[in-house]
C-alpha cells in the first residue's frame, strides 16, 4: 500500500527495516491519529494495536497533553542539567518517580531514549565498581533475545542475532544466557518452576565459569517484548533475585516496555514480584509524545560516585536533552492523568479481558501458543502444534501482518510471534474490535497462502 510516488526518491534510512521490502512496497505512511485510532495518508482509519512501538500508552491526539508542551515551549522551550543548572519540571518529575519507584531510596537520571538509558545503567556500573576498588567487577549479563536498544553498548545488551550481524557486536564484556523461553525450550511435561530452575542452573554456572568477582550486573525486562513477547515462566525471577544476591550481582530492571501500567501494576517488577537494583524507564513515562528516559539508581550507588567525581572535576557523562523541560512537563502530565484517570487499575482490567479473548485463537489452526499479561499479549504463529514446529522463516507472520493492515488493524510481527499492545486507554468494545480484526486477518492469511496449521 504505497502511498510515496514510486518514481520518487525515498530520501530516508529507515530504521528497523528491511531496505528492499521497503524500496519493493513504498512506505506505509501514516499521517494522523485520534485515540487508539490512525489514518493513512489514503484516509484509510487503522485499531492501533501496537501502540506504536509498545509506547503510546494515552492514545493519539490527546489535548491536555499537547496543551502542556505548548505552554512549556513558551515558558521555556530548553534548559539544561549540566554543570548544577536545573529546573522546576525536571526536579519534580524526579521527586514524583522516586515516590512512584520500587525502589527504597532512589535517584534519578534522565535521557531521551531507552537505548541511552541502558547505554547510561552499563556506564554507571562500571563508573561505580571502579568508584568503590573493584574494578575488575565489569561485565553484564543479558539474555539471549532480550532487547535492550540499539547503541553499540545497549545493542551488545540485546540478544537478537539481526541487532548483532555486521555491526560486529556484542562488543566484549558482554554476556548473553537462556532467554526463559518455556513455550519454546521446554522439555514435555516439564513444569513452569522445573523449567525455571534448569535455566538458572545454566546462568549459576556461566556466573562460576566467568568468576563472579568479574560480573557487575544482570539485565532483565519483565516481559520480554521485541524478542517475542516472551513471559517469565513461575518463580523465576524472585530465583533469579536470590541467585545474583548470592553472587553480589546487581539487578538492572529494563522497565522500557513494562513500566508505567503496561502489565496492569505501575511496573512489571511488581507483577513478577521481584526487587530491581536499578531501572530504566522510557516510552510511556510520556506516553510517547516526547522523547524522554530515566534510569533510577539506589542512593548509596549515587553517594559512592560523589568523591570520585570532584576528584575528576564532574561526572563526565550527561546528554544536552537529559530532563529536557518540554518532555520533563509532557512526562509530569502523563504521570498526572496515570493517577486521575486510574489507568493502570483500567489497563489490569481491560488486560484481563483482552488474555480471556485472545485465548479463543488457542484453536485456530495457524496457533501454537497465545501468552501475555496485562495489555501485552502475542500469539505465536506455529506449523505443527503437537511437535512445536515453527514454519519457514519470514512468511507467516509477515502475511498474517500484510493481512491485518488490510482489515484496518496495526499489529507487528516479530518473526511468527503477532505481538499485540494497545494503548492503556482501550475500551472493552475496541477490543472485541481488535480481535475480531486480528481473526479474521489470521482467517484470510490461512486461505490466501495455504498456510497449514
Ligand atoms: N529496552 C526495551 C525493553 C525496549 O523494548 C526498547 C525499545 O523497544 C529499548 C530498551 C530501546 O528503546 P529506544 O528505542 O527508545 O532506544
Amino acid at each position: 500500500m504505497s502511498q510515496y510516488p514510486s518514481n520518487s526518491h525515498y530520501p530516508i534510512v529507515p530504521p528497523t527495516t528491511n531496505f528492499r521490502a521497503m524500496e519493493e512496497n513504498g512506505p506505509q505512511i501514516m499521517a494522523r491519529g485520534k485515540g487508539i485510532y490512525q489514518w493513512d495518508k489514503a484516509g484509510k482509519q487503522y485499531l492501533e494495536g501496537m501502540a506504536g512501538l509498545w509506547c503510546t500508552s494515552l492514545g493519539y491526539g490527546n489535548e491536555e497533553i499537547a496543551e502542556t508542551a505548548a505552554e512549556a515551549m513558551r515558558t521555556m522551550g530548553f534548559a539544561h542539567m549540566f554543570s548544577g543548572r536545573s529546573h522546576e519540571a525536571g526536579i519534580r518529575l524526579a521527586e514524583k518517580l522516586t515516590e512512584m519507584l520500587p525502589m527504597e531510596d532512589s535517584r534519578i537520571f534522565f535521557g531521551v531514549s531507552g537505548s541511552d538509558a541502558n547505554d547510561t545503567q552499563i556506564k554507571l556500573m562500571r563508573y561505580y565498581f571502579n568508584a568503590i576498588g573493584k574494578p575488575e567487577k565489569k561485565k553484564i549479563i543479558s539474555r539471549h533475545l532480550a532487547y535492550h536498544g540499539v547503541t553499540l553498548a545497549s545493542g551488545s545488551l540485546t540478544g537478537i542475532p539481526v541487532n548483532h550481524a555486521l555491526f560486529d557486536l556484542p562488543l566484549p564484556g558482554f554476556l548473553h544466557t537462556e532467554c526463559p523461553f518455556y513455550y519454546r525450550d521446554s522439555m514435555d511435561g516439564e513444569s513452569e518452576t522445573d523449567y525455571a530452575d534448569r535455566v538458572l542452573v545454566y546462568l549459576e554456572k556461566m556466573i562460576q565459569t566467568e568468576g563472579p568477582d568479574t560480573i557487575a550486573a544482570f539485565i532483565a525486562e519483565p516481559i520480554m517484548g521485541a524478542g517475542g513477547v516472551i513471559l517469565p515462566p513461575e518463580g523465576y525471577f524472585p530465583k533469579l533475585r536470590a541467585l545474583l544476591d548470592k553472587y553480589d550481582i546487581f539487578l538492572i530492571d529494563d522497565e522500557v516496555i513494562c513500566g508505567f501500567g503496561r502489565t496492569g501494576n505501575a511496573f512489571g517488577c511488581e507483577t513478577f514480584g521481584f526487587r530491581p537494583d536499578t531501572m530504566s524507564m522510557a516510552k510511556a513515562l510520556t506516553s510517547a509524545y516526547m522523547p524522554l528516559s530515566a534510569v533510577a539508581i539506589p542512593e548509596s550507588m549515587y553517594q559512592a560516585m560523589v568523591d570520585p567525581c570532584a576528584e575528576q572535576g564532574a561526572f563526565g557523562h550527561g546528554f544536552t536533552y537529559s530532563g529536557h523541560p518540554v518532555s520533563a512537563a509532557v512526562a509530569l502530565k502523563v504521570l498526572e492523568i496515570y493517577e486521575r484517570e486510574n489507568v493502570f487499575a483500567h489497563a489490569a482490567k481491560m488486560g484481563a479481558y483482552l488474555q480471556q479473548k485472545l485465548q479463543h485463537f488457542s484453536d485456530h489452526p495457524l496457533v501454537g501458543n497465545v501468552r501475555g499479561t496485562g495489555l501485552i499479549a502475542g500469539v505465536h504463529l506455529m506449523k505443527d502444534k503437537e511437535t512445536r514446529t515453527p514454519f519457514k522463516p519470514g512468511i507467516a507472520g509477515p502475511t498474517v501482518i500484510a493481512a491485518c493492515f488490510e482489515n484496518g488493524l496495526v499489529l507487528r510481527n516479530l518473526g511468527d510471534v503477532i505481538a499485540i499492545c494497545p494503548p492503556l486507554v482501550i475500551t472493552e468494545p475496541e477490543i472485541d474490535e481488535l480481535v475480531d480484526k486480528l481473526g479474521k486477518s489470521l482467517d484470510s492469511a490461512q486461505e490466501k497462502t495455504g498456510l497449514k496449521g
